[in-house]
């Protein structure tokens, strides 16, 4: 398998390279919104260790990002009003890999509303906000 690019973008917004919409933050785990969101309050949790995907990450490490995608689709659930949530992680091209540091997508949906195609719409500045803040009160109020 490859090796890990620490040029990588979420690299990037790990090093605060690269600004994101941070929702959530602890000593293991970053989650922001994806810039180009399948659905509203699309997040994106990834690991503070530098891991390529599934097939690289230590099983701690892949537990730790479980970890807070369980704390965020509980609170995208409160925040987004869903009536359910979709959590997708894939690994490598051939698996539907994009970006090469392993992530963890949480959608929020609703019943009928299909998910956006990947990397179909870029998410306006004011909408990613609001959805940010949405998110950061849900996790509060958790
Ligand atoms: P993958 O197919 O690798 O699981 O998905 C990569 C995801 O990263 C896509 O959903 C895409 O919209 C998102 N993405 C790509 N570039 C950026 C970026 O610069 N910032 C953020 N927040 N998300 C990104």
């Amino acid at each position: 398998m490859t090796a890990y690019d620490p040029e990588n973008i979420f690299a990037k917004i790990l090093r605060g390279e690269i600004p994101c919409y941070k929702v959530y933050e602890d000593p293991h785990t970053l989650a922001f919104l994806d810039i180009m969101p399948r659905s509203p309050g699309h997040v994106l949790v990834i690991p503070k260790a530098p891991a390529r995907n599934i097939l690289d990450i230590t099983a701690d490490d892949f537990a730790h990002v479980a970890r807070t995608a369980h704390k965020i689709a509980s609170a995208a659930r409160k925040a987004f009003n869903a009536d359910g949530i979709t959590v997708q992680q894939f690994n490598e091209h051939a698996g539907g890999q994009a970006v090469f540091h392993l992530h963890m997508h949480v959608m929020p949906r609703t019943t009928g509303v299909a998910l956006l195609p990947p990397m179909s719409h870029k998410e306006t500045p004011q909408v990613l906000e609001d959805h940010a803040t949405r998110l950061i009160a849900a996790l509060g109020a958790a």
